[in-house]
């Protein structure tokens, strides 16, 4: 593959189910997810360098001074980052790369890389968030209460992303997470070399030599 891979960047209120959506991305199509790294302690069931690399505050903090990370955030007291090695190995190689990051993270990654492809996933409304964040049942009630006030500050900042995707039936916000990657996939700026060869065989045929 010659062309580079576009780096698409998912957000969305904790609760909205983008864990879900993109272990369902991955599963059906060819996406490269990146693993975070993170402070917070690790949920039962997940493991560490697969849902996150989970390190001590000293590491994270060395990883940053080091310059390790495309971007790092803070969040409900934790601090999470994406590392810069296999997202960049990954791009050159000319795959598509999603981060799934809360939205300081993906504003800051915006600036780094202004042609990525910034996606906030919602659920239909404010009740059905509150309901999935309780009924998930990994979190105590305070966490909960911080998650969502978080979501109300984080609502300010998402008509700065691309595109809006309601996660109300997972099988449907899949399909459309996918679609607008394909989509972009189609802009000009991503098919440079094509239009060279298309070029090329243009002025052959004009010059009689195809
Ligand atoms: P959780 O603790 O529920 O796994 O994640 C909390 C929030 O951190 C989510 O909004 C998630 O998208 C975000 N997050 C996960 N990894 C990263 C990262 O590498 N950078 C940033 N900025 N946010 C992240």
């Amino acid at each position: 593959m010659s062309r580079r891979g576009i780096l698409t960047v998912v957000s969305g209120f904790s609760g909205a189910g983008k864990g879900t959506v993109m272990r369902e991305l991955v599963s059906r199509y060819q996406y490269k997810l990146s693993i975070s790294a993170t402070t917070r302690l690790p949920r039962e069931g997940e493991v560490d360098g697969r849902e996150y690399f989970f390190l001590t505050r000293d590491k994270f903090e060395s990883m940053i001074e080091a310059e390790q990370f495309i971007e790092y955030a803070q969040y409900v007291g934790n601090y999470y980052g994406t590392p810069r090695k296999y997202v960049e190995e990954q791009l050159n190689a000319g795959y598509n790369v999603i981060l799934e990051i809360e939205i300081q993270g993906a504003l800051h990654v915006k600036e780094v890389f202004p042609e990525a492809l910034l996606l906030f996933i919602v659920p239909p409304n404010a009740k059905i968030l509150r309901e999935r964040l309780v009924n998930r049942g990994t979190e105590d009630e305070a966490t909960v209460k911080k998650r969502l006030s978080r979501a109300v500050e984080e609502a300010q900042f998402m008509n700065k992303y691309d595109y809006l995707v309601v996660n109300d039936q997972l099988d449907i916000c899949v399909e459309d997470v996918h679609r607008i990657i394909l989509s972009e996939q189609d802009k000009m700026q991503y098919n440079q070399e094509f239009i060279n060869e298309m070029q090329r065989q243009l002025e052959a045929i004009q010059e009689g030599d195809l």
